[in-house]
């Protein structure tokens, strides 16, 4: 670690987090999730977050505080395939990974937990949660990955952070949405996000996925997201995710950037094979 003077552990904490790139990091008590707060939640998660933890105490009893870390993007165009959410929440994995590594290595314990990151925000007052089933942030939307770390090197600090908006009447992603998943909230089996976990996904998703491992349409038009500049991906994430490169077999440098877990199954190759067929350069199935 390096040299952060005698500030007090939260202070050194929130400095090592954001050398390693995270926007914010929050200091929350170890206490067991809202049951109401994560049912409700549960309505918005897919099957995966139904088997996450709720009491982080009961996973890790020595801990005395969560640290909620977020990570921010900037999201590409629409018309994009590739997934700015999944390259960046694989690099904020990397990073979390590197946060405990840091305090551990101060003589601290440190884990990352797999907590419903989305309840335990909103149960600590920290962001709303939109019709889209998403978390937003104030200044940086639903563009967000988070992490979830516990720790016995400091203790929790009542968080300071604006809410933002609620939906109002708002109906953006509902309309948009192509699969008909959102009403007053995110129906999760209806979204297409729900059938992509494995290798090959169903026609109907194929037929209307606007990208690789996902879709972000709802959040494309979302007007919490207005604010965010729109980039392009680098030429080397380009290269990594041609259809021709993917379509050869060679899908090892897209995985590395997206992550592994979330591409197995030759999903990236499949997914090509898709968008191939859809864009004329592939006819036969
Ligand atoms: S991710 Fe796509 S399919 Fe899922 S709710 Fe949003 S717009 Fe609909
Ligand atoms: S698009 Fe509108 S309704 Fe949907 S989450 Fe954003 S603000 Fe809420």
């Amino acid at each position: 670690m390096e040299s952060h003077t005698n500030a007090p552990m939260n202070e050194i904490i929130e400095s090592i987090a954001k050398e390693k790139g995270f926007a914010k990091v929050f200091f929350l008590p170890c206490e067991p999730l809202d049951r109401h707060i994560f049912e409700a939640q549960k309505e918005g998660q897919v099957a995966s977050a139904l088997k996450l933890p709720h009491d982080p105490l009961s996973v890790y009893p020595w801990a005395k505080c969560v640290l909620l870390l977020i990570w921010a993007y900037e999201p590409f165009a629409p018309d994009e395939r590739i997934p700015a959410y999944y390259l960046a929440s694989n690099k904020a994995y990397h990073a979390a990974k590197e946060v405990a590594a840091e305090i551990k290595a101060s003589g601290f314990r440190s884990e990352l937990i797999n907590l419903p990151a989305r309840s335990l925000a909103l149960q600590n007052g920290i962001g709303s949660a939109g019709k889209n089933g998403l978390l937003a942030l104030k200044g940086l939307g639903t563009r967000i990955a988070l992490y979830t770390l516990v720790t016995d090197a400091c203790g929790p600090v009542k968080p300071n952070e604006p809410v933002p908006d609620e939906c109002g009447e708002c109906n953006a992603c509902s309309l948009a949405c192509p699969a008909g998943a959102i009403g007053a909230g995110l129906t999760p089996v209806k979204c297409m996000r729900y059938e992509m976990d494995t290798g090959e996904h169903p026609e109907w998703v194929n037929a209307v996925m606007p990208g690789f491992l996902g879709c972000e349409i709802c959040q494309h038009v979302c007007p919490k997201n207005a604010g965010l500049r729109v980039i392009e991906p680098s030429d080397d994430v380009k290269r990594a995710f041609e259809l021709k490169r993917l379509l050869s077999g060679d899908d090892a440098e897209a995985r590395r950037l997206a992550g592994k877990n979330m591409t197995k199954e030759g999903k990236l190759i499949n997914e090509a094979r898709v968008f191939a067929q859809r864009d004329g350069i592939l006819t036969e199935k």
